[in-house]
């Protein structure tokens, strides 16, 4: 059907990662079908997702019994057998569900789901555990890295970037990143121009190539 239309996901494994997958997507207001082999882990979400239902997903039969293949938005939330969460992935595929997500616990799990059909692939563990190495370590409150090496971080602003409006301190020349947005204490976020200028102790949303936005956050 309709992508855009079609508010509806089926949420395969129902362990931490697709409850709280699930959990959130019924907060946006999206129909959520949850299946999970285990009937206690779907007795859980009864209450929480739109639909929930026990059946072994790597019986294709199963999945077209209930009409997964007609959503079409798929998430494969199966962590620990390999086996199961590749086989659900490519049956998935063989429905021919148009927009396949699947969880891999390894980068080579990864790329085994994206040989069977999976269109986008999340490795949580990895990614968190990079995004807190870069809270760790550095003085950003928080971090995100996208595909392509491009990244959007909270800092505290760095003394070089405060005094005299961002424009006239180039920082996007100097350093690399742009400044988007600003926030003093007791204030809201605001838009960054030009003509704005940061002061010591304000925090700053930047973004640009990650090794850059790294770098401006370890400035003093
Ligand atoms: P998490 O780390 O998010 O808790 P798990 O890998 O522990 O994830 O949980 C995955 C869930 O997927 C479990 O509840 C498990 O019962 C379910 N599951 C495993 N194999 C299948 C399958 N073939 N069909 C449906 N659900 C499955």
């Amino acid at each position: 059907g309709d992508s855009r239309s079609d508010l509806r996901v089926a949420v395969i494994g129902l362990g931490r990662f697709g409850c709280s997958l699930g959990a959130e997507l019924m907060r946006r207001g999206w129909d959520v079908l949850g299946i999970d082999s285990d009937a206690a882990m779907v007795q859980r979400m009864r209450d929480v997702l739109t639909h929930a239902a026990t059946a072994d997903c790597t019986d294709p039969e199963a999945l077209d019994q209930l009409g997964v293949a007609e959503f079409s938005r798929a998430v494969v939330a199966i962590g620990d057998s390999l086996e199961a969460s590749v086989l659900v992935a490519s049956n998935l595929a063989d429905a021919g569900v148009p927009h396949i997500w699947a969880k891999a616990v390894s980068r080579q799990h990864g790329r085994i789901l994206e040989r069977v059909g999976a269109h986008h692939v999340v490795l949580p563990e990895q990614d968190m555990g990079e995004r807190v190495a870069h809270l760790v370590t550095g003085r950003m409150l928080d971090f995100i890295e996208f595909d392509d090496d491009y990244a959007l971080a909270k800092t505290v602003a760095p003394a070089c970037a405060t005094g005299r409006p961002l424009g006239e301190l180039r920082v996007r020349a100097t350093y690399g990143i742009t400044v988007v947005g600003i926030k003093r204490s007791g204030e809201d976020f605001t838009y960054a121009t030009a003509e704005t200028v940061v002061r010591r102790g304000d925090i700053v949303i930047v973004t640009g190539r990650t090794r850059a936005v790294e770098t401006f956050a370890e400035l003093v």
